[in-house]
């Protein structure tokens, strides 16, 4: 997977996080660059490497089965220098992945996307209902997690009832 490469974006007018993946490119179009507008850079206007509410209008890049998978871009000449962090774009694009399979899954009754907050609590980044009532936490993690760490996380989800993974 490119790290640097966005894929989620962020709706103003929908207050929600979106994935290039959700609606077919000219959709994407409508709403970004040269458009309404309100499809911005989720990680300039959450204040990842730009002051926070950042306001980029995205362009969409990227054609069905062409040589790069779609994605979205800021237009020429607004990106941060250096473009975004790809430990950050990893988490963020893993959560929306996270989530569309458990989707797909059966047994599933409901995905919960975690919006990005500033202070983020226990919340997971996606949670799942399953029809039994079983409920599942999905994290996305690529560094590696104390031990200590683990435990606590568990311990905090494990008295909420919730099956972390
Ligand atoms: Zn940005």
């Amino acid at each position: 997977m490119q790290d640097d490469l966005l894929v989620v974006g962020f709706d103003l007018e929908a207050r929600r996080e979106v994935h290039v993946a959700e609606r077919e490119p000219e959709h994407w179009k409508r709403l970004g660059y040269g458009g309404t507008g309100q499809l911005v850079c989720f990680y300039c206007f959450h204040g990842f490497e730009a002051p926070a509410g950042t306001r980029v209008s995205l362009v969409t890049r990227g054609r069905l089965g062409g040589k790069v998978r779609r994605h979205f871009a800021h237009p020429p000449g607004q990106a941060p220098a250096g473009g975004h962090g790809p430990e950050t774009v990893w988490h963020i694009t893993t959560k929306h992945l996270l989530a569309a399979w458990a989707r797909s899954r059966p047994g599933v009754d409901r995905v919960r996307l975690e919006q990005w907050t500033e202070d983020r609590d226990r919340r997971a980044d996606v949670e799942v209902l399953l029809r039994d009532g079983t409920k599942i936490a999905l994290e996305a993690q690529r560094k590696l997690m104390t031990d200590d760490g683990w435990r606590a996380r568990h311990r905090d989800y494990a008295r909420q009832g919730v099956v972390d993974v």
